[in-house]
């Protein structure tokens, strides 16, 4: 490669390149930072600053960024069928061993994959697939998707729409067959009710909205067991068992959108393990494939696929790279580390428990009003008052400022709303954790100081 200036970069960029969800305007003036390369659970810039990656990518690098085997199984299936597609009859053996490999490790009842490229492609497939499902039991009616406010489910038209941004929604304009509940989001909105009280309340506006809307016309509903880019909103325990109840008791389809919470993030393979909920279908991508591939998906459950396989003609959907066979290779290659090195069971057992524990030392920190979260994804809820949990600040300046503050530390976290969002690499030790906790209450105490 030649060599170019970190100066020169920043200019093509600026001049160039238009980012995903980027202030365009401001980029232009200001630019951006250039990340070179990686190892282990650090990113390094193009100038050589080394920042500890407290969000694996984007919640994608669960295994950190040495992961050689990964880069050899791509490496090799490039080499032996770099592309073929999975139309038309045809088949490749990673997209097969795929296919196969995730069938292991999903909960009982999932023996069907659909692939696509990324977590948006694969909740407009769910939007196709729920849709063919009604059809085929000649209920062509149902095809009202119900989701939250503040959820995350990608950024095409149809994973926007589902999703219940609501700075997005001013942007475009949204499927008209999707319809939304409030999020389970306690600390901003449950006021003085009791926390597993308000679980059950806004679980019970899904069943509200089911009667207003005629069960008859509504497919299914979706959600992340976690809200990771509202905000790493933990739902309250009373949450999941009673949505639950009432997707049973209707006809409606149950929806994971495991894009985040899935492979171990939560503490096992899905999110809805546990959590302790059953859906009929889960969307997938990020750390699928570690993060080193672009890959997603829907894991199909028994119930959706005994129908979808016993319909005559053709379903018509599918992408160009649909089971891509490098993507493929990457995701076995993945699959097989984390089960052969017991990632999961050893980040529950030990790092992900410390993980929070260290996290809830800030529970005393000035202007930390909340501490949330789960295996290893965690949120700090910035606040101005603790008891009346007033505002810190407006537009989100002190969280933007905390992230900014965390970066010049060494440590990468999100700023979402009034939250600080962490979801480090899996591939952590004890130490890590104590130099990402120890950054990270500098990067508090400097806002406490900024905005007291
Ligand atoms: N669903 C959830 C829960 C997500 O968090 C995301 C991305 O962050 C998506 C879907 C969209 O995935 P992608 O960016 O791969 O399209």
């Amino acid at each position: 490669m030649t060599k170019v200036t970190t100066a020169q970069l920043q200019q093509f960029d600026r001049a160039h390149h238009l980012h995903p969800f980027t202030d365009f305007k401001q980029y232009q003036k200001q630019g951006g930072r250039i990340v070179s390369r990686a190892e282990h659970i650090y990113i390094y810039d193009h100038d050589g600053q080394q920042i500890l990656d407290g969000m694996s990518g984007l919640w994608c690098c669960n295994l950190g960024y040495s992961q050689q085997r990964i880069v050899e199984a791509v490496n090799s299936q490039l080499q032996q069928l770099p592309y073929y597609n999975n139309f038309f009859n045809c088949s490749n053996q990673p997209a097969a061993e795929m296919a196969k490999a995730l069938v292991d490790i999903s909960p009982d009842g999932f023996n069907h994959v659909f692939f696509t490229n990324s977590g948006s492609e694969a909740n407009d497939t769910n939007i196709r697939l729920v849709h063919r499902y009604y059809d085929l039991l000649e209920q062509p009616q149902k095809k009202l998707i119900i989701s939250r406010h503040n959820g995350y489910h990608g950024s095409t038209i149809a994973a926007a729409s589902l999703g219940g941004m609501s700075f997005m929604h001013e942007q475009f304009r949204g499927i008209d067959y999707v319809h939304h509940i409030d999020q389970p989001h306690w600390y901003a909105e449950g006021g003085d009710s009791d926390r597993n009280e308000f679980g059950l309340q806004v679980a019970r506006q899904l069943e509200k909205k089911i009667d207003e809307l005629g069960e008859e016309n509504v497919a299914a509903f979706i959600a992340e067991p976690i809200q990771g880019a509202g905000g790493v909103i933990v739902p309250p325990e009373t949450y999941w068992p009673e949505i639950q109840r009432i997707c049973d008791e209707r006809d409606i389809l149950l929806i994971s959108d495991e894009v985040i919470c899935g492979f171990g993030r939560t503490g096992a393979w899905f999110g809805c393990e546990t959590f302790n909920f059953k859906p009929d279908l889960i969307t997938f991508a990020k750390a699928v494939t570690n993060g080193y591939q672009p890959l997603g998906g829907v894991m199909v459950g028994d119930k959706v696929a005994s129908v979808l396989l016993g319909g005559d003609g053709e379903f018509g959907h599918g992408l160009t790279y649909s089971g891509h066979p490098a993507s493929c290779a990457a995701g076995i290659a993945t699959l097989a580390i984390m089960k052969e090195q017991r990632i999961i069971e050893r980040t529950a057992s030990d790092i992900a428990p410390y993980l929070q524990q260290q996290l809830r030392q800030f529970e005393d920190h000035p202007c930390v009003g909340e501490v949330r979260g789960s295996g290893m994804v965690a949120a700090l809820e910035l606040v101005g008052d603790k008891h009346s949990r007033a505002k810190i600040a407006d537009n989100s300046a002190a969280a933007t400022f905390c992230r900014d503050q965390a970066i010049a530390n060494g440590l990468m976290v999100r700023a979402v709303g009034d939250a600080m969002v962490t979801a480090p690499p899996m591939v952590c030790d004890r130490g890590e954790i104590d130099l990402l906790v120890d950054r990270l209450g500098r990067a508090l105490d400097a806002t406490a100081k900024e905005f007291a």
